[in-house]
């Protein structure tokens, strides 16, 4: 298992298996699989509704909670109170005595009075880490100039599309680690018919899904795909066995557009 040190010494498996749109009735079973296959990390959030799902997959597993990474995920609240009501309704729909990643999902409802509340329990043990995801400038510094604890994470759309250096490099300057969210561009711009990637792909026998997962990885950058398909959580999954060269790297960084494939987004 490869890891990512968070800025408060937690490691955090530098791959996890995302369950956002997985249909409610496939979830426990997904990630069951995902556990089997040897994932340690799971992304979850309030927003997705499956915290049950995914909560019962964990202690149907068997595997040790000490063993598995969980991220879960709450919006603004319009209160310190309502925030606190959001993570207690995490903890127990999850299961679980603690999480170990709490992102604040995006930016929304009372951004101080959420994150106090995500550093409350932080501090009571409950969150073993806390972070932020799809915060940008304004609301990113919100956060910072009011903050107590500086957050670990920031998830972010990212991909070989969009690879987010500079964005990077800002959030190092914090300590903060970026964790891209659609690593796999959620299959637009025909990322798995990519010419470039198929190249580089076939050089190491690899799929194309592969590079482009491995290519986030090398820039050091943790990483969330999801499937439904137990070959593909497989394939996604082995992306260790192999290096990408500095050319090969260079050659896929020329594929950044650095702009969002959702028009939702930015
Ligand atoms: P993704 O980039 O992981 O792409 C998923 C899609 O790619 C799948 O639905 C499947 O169609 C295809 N796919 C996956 N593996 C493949 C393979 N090996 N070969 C061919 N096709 C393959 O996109 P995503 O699901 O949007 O993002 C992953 C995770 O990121 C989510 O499940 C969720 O946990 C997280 N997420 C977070 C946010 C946020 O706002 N924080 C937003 C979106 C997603």
């Amino acid at each position: 298992m490869e890891y990512i040190q968070l800025n408060n010494g937690i490691k955090m498996p530098s791959i996890g298996f995302g369950v956002y749109q997985i249909p409610l009735l496939m979830t426990k079973q997904c990630v069951l699989d995902a556990l089997a296959i040897g994932y340690r990390h799971i992304d979850t959030a309030r927003n997705y509704g499956n915290e049950r799902e995914v909560g019962e997959a964990l202690i149907d597993s068997g595997i040790s909670r000490a063993e598995i990474f969980l991220t879960t995920k709450i919006y603004g609240a319009d209160s310190y109170r309502q925030a606190c009501q959001y993570i207690d309704e995490a903890l127990n729909k999850l299961q679980t005595k603690y999480i170990d990643l709490m992102l604040f999902h995006w930016p929304s409802g009372n951004i101080t009075e959420t994150y106090r509340a995500m550093e409350d329990y932080y501090k009571a043990g409950k969150l073993k880490a806390i972070g932020l995801s799809n915060f940008f400038i304004h609301d990113f510094n919100t956060v910072i100039s009011s903050c107590t604890i500086i957050p670990m994470v920031n998830q972010v759309e990212a991909h070989i599309f969009h690879q987010r250096k500079v964005f990077q490099k800002d959030m190092n300057q914090y300590g903060i680690k970026l964790e891209a969210w659609s690593p796999l561009a959620c299959g637009k711009n025909n990322i798995f018919g990519n010419l470039i990637l198929e190249k580089i792909a076939k050089s190491h026998r690899k799929s194309t899904a592969q590079v482009a997962l491995r290519f986030l990885n090398q820039k050091g950058i943790a990483i969330i795909p999801k499937s439904i398909h137990k070959d593909r959580i497989k394939e996604n999954w082995e992306i260790f066995d192999f290096e990408l060269t500095n050319d090969e790297m260079k050659e896929i960084e020329l594929l950044d557009c650095d702009c969002s494939l959702f028009s939702w987004y930015e």
